[in-house]
């Protein structure tokens, strides 16, 4: 047993080192472009399934990282979860976001996604304040959107900062509903004001009865609740019809338009003639 433990070391040690040091380098960077200003915001517009028009964007953070290219969240958001540097790049999220949402027209609001991590920050409603303060923001504008894994280490600290935060008038939607395992007791114990159906639930309910039920029950859970929901992840007209006749408020996806940049929004703004 010894000899073969020695052997797997032997077999794991150079690949774990190398894996260990491009976690380093990783690290290094993520802090170089915190203080460089180097990341970029794209956002996603969502649109109103009743009035037919663009209601707010979802800001989503871009990376274009100097010799890998442009990187996807999921492929630093999670170490930066793990370093703590999520706190940061977070509160630069919140503040370039609202500077950038104030140039809309007032009846358009910005979602802003928020890690579980910053969730656990009691500092978050002072960050969450000063960048619509400093923006002009006015807070029913903001939306903040948690996931419900988030919820999991549930504490009364994280329960006093939501009511805290909507106390500002910033509302609070709880992101990828149904891909966690609590889901529905969440709604119950958080006070959220919007669910958000997840893509998978979404992606073909126009073909399989199991998604169109599913998507049904969110729609009306959210109807009894009082509550909006957003179809994520409509890629085809019969996906937004079949969310439509679930009685889904609002969809979100490819159909409509992939994240653009912000002057790609201020040029889509003006071009719409409803808002
Ligand atoms: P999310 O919050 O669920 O965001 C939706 C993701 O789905 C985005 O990926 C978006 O580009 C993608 N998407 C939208 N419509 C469609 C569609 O029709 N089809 C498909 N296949 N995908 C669609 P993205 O931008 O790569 O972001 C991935 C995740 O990274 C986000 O999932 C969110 O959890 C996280 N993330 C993004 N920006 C931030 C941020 O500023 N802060 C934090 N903490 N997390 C962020
Ligand atoms: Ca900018
Ligand atoms: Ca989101
Ligand atoms: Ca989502």
């Amino acid at each position: 047993a010894k000899s073969y433990g020695r052997s797997v070391l032997r077999y794991f040690e150079p690949k774990m080192e190398s894996a260990m040091r491009t976690r380093r380098v990783l690290e290094t960077e993520l802090r170089l472009a915190i203080e460089s200003d180097g990341f970029e915001l794209n956002y996603q517009p969502v649109m109103d399934l009743e009035a037919n028009r663009i209601v707010s964007f979802e800001a989503l953070i871009r990376w274009p990282h100097p010799t890998m290219g442009p990187m996807r969240p999921d492929q630093f958001i999670p170490l930066a979860e793990e370093t703590g540097l999520i706190v940061p790049i977070g509160e630069w999220v919140l503040r370039e976001a609202c500077k950038e949402a104030v140039r809309w027209s007032e009846d358009i609001g910005l979602a802003v996604n928020i890690s579980p991590v910053q969730l656990r920050d009691r500092r978050l409603f002072q960050v969450i304040h000063n960048a619509l303060k400093e923006s002009g923001l006015a807070p029913e504008r903001l939306e903040l959107e948690i996931t419900e894994n988030a919820l999991i280490a549930e504490t009364d600290l994280t329960l006093g900062l939501l009511h805290q935060i909507r106390d500002l008038g910033v509302r609070i939607a709880m992101d990828d509903f149904g891909t966690g395992y609590s889901s529905i007791n969440y709604l119950r114990k958080f006070p959220f004001d919007k669910i958000k159906i997840d893509r998978s639930f979404v992606t073909g309910s126009d073909q399989h009865s199991e998604s169109t039920a599913l998507v049904k029950m969110i729609a009306s859970l959210g109807i009894g609740l009082g509550v909006r929901t957003t179809a994520e992840g409509v890629e085809t007209c019969g996906e937004m019809e079949s969310v439509r006749a679930a009685g889904c408020s609002e969809i979100q996806g490819y159909f409509l338009s992939k994240p653009i940049t912000a002057d790609a929004v201020m040029k889509l703004l003006a071009q719409d003639p409803q808002s």
